[in-house]
């Protein structure tokens, strides 16, 4: 793809012609559409896009955060990793600093404990060869886009000191939660451009079951003004509902079969919890036949506390996840709670709802409103 051609993605005068028509599209009823997706709250949050929403629409922010759902369990037992002697725990940076209920991966490192911030799976497969005496564990958080990478790393015959925590979540799973939970009704929802790389729009045709319009969408400001411009103009039609792709640039049809069936070959669906949410059916994946060992939870024998405290007190997190919660409306927001300072996964993670929004809180507010 050439710098011209992302160029007319990045125009700010189509930017604010497509935020002008998206204004002026007057809505018969309220109706709430939801992304899930933490780059495209980044997008939105940044451009100042929720000024440029008709009269009587809401664009929430869904669990699109893989280390804002990851429960406090799972980081527990990274934790419990980090305490046995002789472990070396790796991790994406933005884990590094999430609160669990004993404390956070920062804390076991600052307590002296070995842990490392790496920037692929294969970051932690070369330290394990490289300290074949110690038991090398990986903290394997992220969704469909994440799997496929630490699928390919379990595949690549690393040494036996190697191991993950799994704690990879799934989309389509948590997105029926949400169609099917009866409150806070989605009409619409915008779908991620990352990990449909690897769904394809085709992953998303479920939706059609549920009569909801889906559109997926990239990054830019135009690229999220006209999906949300397309699934507000297909509520107000009605239906028949179906998914759009207007990622098409990036998105194919099937998706990714090559990362889709490397997933397949080495993990598993299982019950996965999701932080401040609960147990979802098959909404997560774990090492399956063949790469059990693999798992660092059996192998060292990693036991979580008996009482997992996922939301600290005061937190809104859990209600931010659903969108049930804007982070405005956490009494923390800000305050006690802040970017330096977190108190809660979603201000920590640099896909969190919190964090965009309170980075963004003073930016500038989108293209002119005319
Ligand atoms: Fe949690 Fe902080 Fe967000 Fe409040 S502002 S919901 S404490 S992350």
């Amino acid at each position: 793809m050439t710098d011209d051609f992302l160029e007319r993605f990045r125009d700010p005068r189509t930017a604010a012609s497509i935020a002008r028509t998206l204004s002026g599209v007057v809505l018969s009823r309220p109706v709430t559409i939801m992304h899930v997706c933490g780059t495209h709250e980044h997008t939105i949050a940044r451009e100042g896009i929720r000024s440029f929403l008709p009269d009587r629409l809401r664009l929430v922010a869904g669990p699109g955060c893989p280390v804002c759902v990851c429960p406090a369990g799972d980081i527990d037992l990274a934790v419990a990793a980090a305490r046995l002697d002789g472990v070396i725990v790796t991790t994406f940076g933005d884990m590094f600093r999430v609160p669990a209920t004993d404390g956070s991966l920062e804390e076991m490192r600052a307590a002296g404990r070995d842990v490392r911030v790496v920037y692929s799976p294969l970051d932690a497969v070369d330290l394990a060869r490289e300290h074949p005496e110690r038991e090398v564990v990986f903290m394997a958080v992220g969704f469909e886009t994440t799997a496929g990478p630490i699928a390919a790393s379990l595949l690549a015959d690393p040494p036996n000191n190697f191991s993950i925590i799994p704690s990879l979540r799934l989309v389509p799973p948590v997105m029926r939660f949400l169609l099917e939970r009866g409150t806070g009704p989605v009409e619409g929802f915008l779908l991620p451009g990352h990990v449909s790389t690897v769904l394809g729009r085709a992953g998303y045709r479920f939706l059609e079951e549920y009569g909801v319009p889906g559109t997926v969408a990239g990054f830019e400001s135009t690229d999220v003004l006209l999906a949300v411009l397309d699934l507000v103009r297909a509520i107000e039609a009605g239906p028949p509902f179906r998914v759009t792709n207007l990622y098409s640039r990036v998105v194919s049809e099937d998706g990714n079969a090559r990362a889709k069936e490397t997933i397949s070959r080495v993990f598993t669906e299982d019950d996965a919890s999701w932080r401040g949410i609960g147990v979802i059916p098959r909404s997560g994946l774990r090492p399956g036949p063949g790469f059990e060992r693999f798992d660092a939870v059996r192998r060292l024998g990693l036991v979580r506390p008996a009482h997992a405290v996922d939301v600290p007190p005061g937190c809104l997190c859990h209600r931010v996840i659903l969108g049930d919660a804007e982070p405005e409306e956490c009494g923390l927001f800000g305050t006690a709670c802040t970017i330096r300072r977190p108190a809660g996964p979603c201000m920590v993670s640099s896909e969190g709802t919190c964090r965009a929004r309170f980075e963004y809180r003073r930016a500038r507010r989108g293209p002119e409103k005319r």
